[in-house]
């Protein structure tokens, strides 16, 4: 483990500091304040991202026993007695910085992975191809960002021989940084292709900005027909982009190369392809477990690698056969007796262990946690210390219980016993065993994390304690919703709050999910439709204030039961709560107010202001928080002159409150389409629907959303259909020439309405597109699959998500995306994972 004193890395920063203890040692960084493990240790940096800024946590870390800091020039920290703390111009340099100079103490060989696609693949393969023959530090998931990569950094030692660190940019200037903290001898490239576009003006400029990665290494593994692909000549006009020295070590599958794929041939049955390479004067074969394309590069790109490494082509073709498929999906899926599983297919080691643990905190909210661990199999890192690290990561996050599977995991077991919070405590010797030994009943109304190393085979247990599937699932990318959102919260000002809709079940993603992730990602706000929906997310843990928009005197009891926020919309229902309140004796309970400023639905006009005023003041039983509008056209540029009406209407009825009341509220009107288009309407809060669902109702290009909810069913039945029938009630669907129909699990109960019926809607299938053939039944549907290579039965069918977006399906319906996504039905299973 690496320890420094703090006072050496104030000298390495060359910063001014505040020292109280100079030899206190850092042995962690730590960049956020939910994940305080090793106080003693750690060094605290305030980071500013985007418009998070750490200094804010700056007391609760100093209260949890951090006493290292990091903060800006100018932070005032006269309230941190006894700390140690180290002040800098910028913080995330500052980090970088450090992060580089720690580099620099090593002097094992350092590969540097960038690329489109494929980083996270190659680098986990390398470790897996070369970990008989080296101890390896690498990235964990794909920590390959500013910050990400000097964290990655941090984790090389002296116990490890061999570093695979990944690199990720999404502009220009960003490489060079990179560059500099992980100097990689060895550089890979992986791919050019149109991930990420955005940021770059084109093809080639992001391939040079990728190229910079390598400015000072010794050779560059890559794929001839990528680069060609991207316009860049390397071995002609454009070799003096890269550094005189540097060996070109490429491969290809046409033209001249070190490596030459010359042979690439399918098994399908048995799902593997056979390679055949020349490398110098040798070619030779080997086989991957793989048979798509993807897979095919990046397995002859580490197998370039390890031939510049010298393992030799005995040790390829023994270890290629092996490789396992890199799943990073964290998924949560519900099981038996109101579980929820959340397993983690990735590698067991201790960088993902604990991401996923702080997953499972985020998504338990309040509910009991259990953790079902095996032995962890983890390079350069001794079993005590590794397992001391394991206790305290568990430790710290308060899990109710603690499930051990492995004969390791006796070690953790006396660890834990000795920790504050100790969970309770059960082990078993194997997977097998537990099996045996346990019951269903023994899990109920709790979130399990099962995290186990391959040779466990945990998918056993997940099989074991989750619900049977329908076939038809809706899966919830978490980390797109989580992009999403940042992507909208760069186009606020400097202190605008945020609101997030969830109503209608999160837009039909699932609504208590929704929330966690919102609630972890400190939103300001979040809003539901009806009293219900908010105590739903109350019973799962959410603290945030929620905004009940639609409410009624049936709702009242609740409302306050649960500190849920009424939007109060009419003389009506103000004076029902006002007095529900006094009678229930509470004082300033939090009110929003609603004004009717053009969209005639609900809402106070402004003639109302002055008899509204009067209300509010006689009493202080409410308390307005916020006084809000609705904008009936914000995402169409045509209807700008009534936006702006609307505005100005909203701030006079604002101005008539405010001075009136005395006191200060949140003015809020902008919907998804306000936000990305009116910068101007922002005023102290905006409310964000659709758009945290990747959809921009403005359509703007420049908002670079990730696609969040996908929807997937299989085929049930595949069939030939001569020319002359007919398919499906009425006998809508009329067959034309002899056609291959399949039967997939998906009906308007589902929320694919009759509206796709005979042709209108269209399907994915293995790539193509599939028209809907007669009328949609209640569960099922017909689709045409005549001419699809390869389909069979049981196949996955996507019906809208990332390849065939939703608004495409919308518009085939003659509908919106919001009808589609809120229609799904609530028998389709959510299943949720992060990437
Ligand atoms: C639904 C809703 C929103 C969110 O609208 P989007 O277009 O999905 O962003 C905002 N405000 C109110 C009052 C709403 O009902």
């Amino acid at each position: 483990m690496n320890q420094y004193t703090i006072q050496q890395i104030a000298d390495v920063l060359n910063a001014p500091s505040q020292i109280a203890e100079p030899a206190a040692l850092v042995e962690y960084l730590l960049t956020d304040s939910r994940r305080i493990a090793f106080p003693q240790t750690s060094l605290f940096i305030a980071l500013q991202t985007g418009r998070n800024d750490g200094h804010l946590y700056i007391s609760e870390v100093y209260n949890s026993g951090v006493r290292n800091f990091m903060v800006r020039k100018g932070f005032d920290t006269t309230a941190l007695t006894g700390a140690n703390i180290v002040f800098v111009n910028n913080t995330l340099d500052a980090l970088q910085q450090l992060a580089a100079w720690h580099r620099k103490q090593f002097h094992y060989p350092v590969i540097g992975v960038t690329g489109s696609n494929g980083k996270t693949i190659v680098k986990e393969w390398l470790y897996q191809l070369l970990s008989p023959d080296y101890t390896i530090v690498r990235s964990p998931r794909s920590y390959n960002s500013q910050t990400g990569v000097p964290l990655s950094v941090w984790q090389m030692s002296e116990q490890h021989n061999l570093a695979i660190l990944e690199a990720g940019i999404s502009t220009v200037h960003e490489m060079a940084r990179l560059q500099a903290i992980i100097q990689p001898g060895i550089g890979i490239l992986t791919n050019i292709g149109e991930a990420h576009n955005e940021g770059f003006t084109g093809y080639r400029e992001k391939a040079l900005e990728k190229l910079r990665l390598f400015s000072n290494s010794q050779v560059l593994v890559y794929c001839t027909e990528n680069l060609a692909q991207a316009g860049i000549d390397i071995t002609g006009d454009d070799r003096h982009l890269l550094p005189a020295g540097l060996q070109l070590f490429s491969w290809s599958r046409s033209g001249n190369a070190t490596v030459k794929l010359l042979q690439e041939e399918q098994n399908p049955a048995q799902d593997t392809t056979q390679l055949r390479v020349r490398y110098a004067d040798t070619t030779f074969s080997f086989a991957i477990p793989f048979t798509d394309k993807a897979s095919v590069d990046n397995a002859i790109t580490c197998c370039c690698i390890m031939l510049y490494l010298q393992t030799g082509a005995e040790k390829i073709q023994q270890r290629m056969p092996a490789l396992q498929a890199v799943d990073m999906r964290l998924q949560l899926m519900k099981g038996v007796n109101g579980c929820y599983l959340l397993n983690d297919a990735y590698n067991n080691d201790l960088a993902s262990l604990t991401i996923a643990l702080d997953h499972l905190v985020q998504q338990a909210g309040a509910h009991r946690k259990t953790v079902i661990l095996s032995d962890i199999f983890q390079a350069g890192m001794a079993p005590a210390q590794l397992y001391r690290q394991v206790a305290a990561e568990i430790s710290m996050r308060r899990i109710s219980r603690f499930i051990g599977i492995g004969t390791q995991m006796q070690q953790v077991k006396h660890l834990l016993e000795n920790m504050p919070d100790a969970p309770a405590i059960e082990l078993y010797e194997s997977t097998d065993a537990f099996l045996h030994k346990v019951t269903t009943h023994h899990f109920r109304d709790e979130y399990v994390l099962l995290k186990g190393a391959r040779v466990f085979a945990f998918e056993r247990i997940s099989n074991w304690l989750g619900q049977k599937v329908h076939q038809t699932v809706m899966e919830i990318n978490l980390s797109a919703l989580v992009h999403n959102l940042k992507q909208y919260q760069q186009e606020l000002r400097p202190g605008v709050k945020l609101m997030a809709m969830v109503k209608a079940f999160g837009y039909g993603s699932g609504s208590a999910e929704i929330a966690g992730m919102l609630q972890f990602h400190k939103v300001d706000y979040l809003a539901v439709a009806y009293a219900d929906e908010g105590v739903e997310l109350r019973k799962a843990g959410i603290s945030l204030p929620i905004l009940i928009m639609n409410v009624d005197e049936a709702a009242f009891e609740v409302l306050v039961q649960y500190n849920l926020e009424p939007e109060l919309f009419s003389f009506g229902i103000l004076t029902a709560f006002q007095q529900y309140v006094r009678q229930q004796g509470l004082q300033q309970y939090p009110v929003h107010i609603k004004i009717d400023t053009g969209m005639h639905r609900l809402g106070f006009e402004l003639h109302d202001m002055e008899a509204l005023q009067a209300l509010l003041t006689q009493s202080t039983h409410l308390r307005v928080k916020s006084v809000f509008s609705h904008l009936a056209s914000s995402e169409d540029p045509g209807d700008d002159a009534f936006t702006d009406l609307q505005a100005v209407r909203f701030t006079e009825a604002c101005t008539l409150l405010q001075q009136q009341l005395g006191y200060r509220f949140i003015r809020h009107l902008s919907n998804t389409g306000g936000i990305s288009r009116r910068h101007d309407l922002q005023f102290d809060m905006v409310r964000l629907g659709i758009g945290l669902y990747g959809i921009d109702s403005a359509n703007n290009e420049h908002m670079n959303l990730q696609t969040v909810a996908t929807l997937k069913t299989t085929i049930a039945q595949l069939r030939h259909v001569p020319a002359g029938d007919t398919v499906g009630y009425n006998r809508k669907g009329k067959i034309t020439a002899d056609s291959l129909i399949a039967t997939i699990r998906i009906g308007y109960a589902d929320g694919f309405g009759r509206r796709f019926s005979n042709g209108a809607g269209q399907v994915y299938i293995n790539g193509r597109l599939a028209p809907v053939i007669g009328n949609v039944a209640m569960d099922m549907t017909m689709v045409n699959v005549t001419g699809i290579p390869g389909v069979q039965e049981n196949d996955e069918v996507e019906i809208f998500g990332h390849q065939l977006p939703v608004q495409q399906v919308a518009a085939w319906g003659k509908t919106i995306a919001y009808e589609i996504l809120t229609g799904i039905g609530q028998r389709v299973k959510r299943i949720y994972y992060e990437d």
